[in-house]
């Protein structure tokens, strides 16, 4: 009888789709002993691309249920993965803590209310006399900008991220395939997954990775997954560094739902969580901005001098994100929405133990 090592090297594994899903299912699985390929047609300009990298774990205030095991999950996992990442770049961690502000007197209750229950010392309420409050509510020109801290959650910059991935994946010598996978089916024990220019690669495990896209390669009407995108936008943008020093300012956080990431004297990221449209709008400046009642000055003159969105995957009549064995050796990682770098370590995870669990 094999041992189960050898099953894992004899095993092929195709991963479609190379966002930051593809990309730590695929390092999960080689480290188990699986030949892997990675297949996608773009490799940028994915929602993966866009992110912030936000890593909100702790801050979540619902602590129970599968979306916050999820998190957990993830939030134990993040310290070995960047353990690892930093033998390709010693550069990459996670940049803590992360804030969460409002200027809404009942969303200020609420996140007190949390803090207060959940009596975790890494988890605080920010003093209206804090350093932290003071500066934001200075340089903000307003008295009314009130919130908390975790000092378990952060950010990783996504982009180093990714390319430290990739850097990663060639190391382990995975393949990836620079095409579009149209269709996929199961002949005599194997998948056979057909590309666009109408090649097929053989399998024995198909894990769809591919967002949006990942239902048209499944017989949707006996799994009936929905998903629908949601357009995520950021700036950057430049201020006149003479009215406010920005690296004084906390190194992310978040005002009424929008993210802010200084990233310079006189640079700063924002980013917008929850859109409703799909295209880019063109008063994006005016919409991403507009997070207090009166905006301060040096915001209303700063200049945009880089924008950029992506189109995220959001289930339908079902909490995001899906992850679900679909039976005969087909997987599916879709519909992160808001997420995909906070819940990546906790999907890679638990591909593994579904694919291990099918080879014993
Ligand atoms: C502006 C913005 C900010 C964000 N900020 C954060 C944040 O701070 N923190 C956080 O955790 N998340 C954040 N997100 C969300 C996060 O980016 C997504 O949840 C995550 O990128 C989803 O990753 P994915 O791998 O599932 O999808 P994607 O990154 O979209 O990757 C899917 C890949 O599949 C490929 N593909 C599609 N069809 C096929 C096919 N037929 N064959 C082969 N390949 C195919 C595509 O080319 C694409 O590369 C943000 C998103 C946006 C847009």
């Amino acid at each position: 009888m094999k041992s189960l090592k050898e099953n894992f090297q004899k095993a092929h594994i195709l991963i479609i789709g190379s966002g930051i899903i593809g990309k730590f299912n695929a390092l999960e699985l080689s480290e188990l002993g699986f030949r892997i390929t990675i297949i996608d047609p773009a490799k940028q300009k994915n929602s993966s691309d866009a992110a912030l990298g936000l890593l909100m774990g702790n801050m979540y205030q619902k602590r129970r249920g599968r979306s916050w095991d999820l998190r957990k999950q993830s939030i134990e996992s993040w310290p070995k993965w960047i353990d690892l990442l930093q033998k390709f770049n010693y550069e990459l961690d996670i940049k803590k803590p992360l804030i969460q502000l409002t200027t809404h007197e009942e969303k200020f209750k609420k996140l007190e209310k949390f803090v207060y229950e959940n009596n975790n010392p890494n988890l605080q309420i920010l003093e209206r006399d804090s350093i932290i409050i003071k500066n934001i509510n200075q340089a903000f020109k307003t008295k009314s900008i009130k919130g908390i801290i975790s000092f378990d959650d952060g950010r990783i910059n996504a982009t180093k991220l990714l390319k430290t991935l990739d850097k990663y994946l060639k190391y382990k010598k995975i393949d990836f395939v620079n095409e579009e996978i149209i269709k996929i089916r199961k002949l005599d024990n194997q998948w056979f997954s057909t590309t666009k220019n109408n090649r097929d690669i053989k399998s024995d495990i198909v894990i769809l990775c591919n967002s949006l896209k990942a239902v048209d390669l499944i017989d949707n009407l006996s799994h009936n997954i929905k998903l629908k995108p949601v357009l995520g936008q950021a700036i950057e943008v430049r201020i006149n560094d003479a009215e406010v020093n920005l690296l004084a300012l906390p190194k992310q956080f978040n005002i009424n739902g929008k993210n802010i990431i200084p990233i310079s004297k006189n640079k700063l990221i924002i980013g917008s969580t929850d859109e409703y449209s799909t295209k880019p709008e063109k008063n994006i400046f005016e919409k991403i901005t507009n997070f207090l009642d009166k905006k301060p000055a040096w915001l209303i003159n700063g200049k945009v001098t880089n924008q950029w969105f992506g189109i995220r995957s959001r289930p339908v009549g079902e909490p995001s994100p899906i992850m679900k064995n679909l039976g005969d050796g087909i997987i599916i990682c879709t519909g992160f929405y808001k997420n995909g770098f906070l819940l990546a370590p906790a999907c890679s995870r638990w591909v593994a133990s579904e694919i291990k669990n099918y080879f014993s």
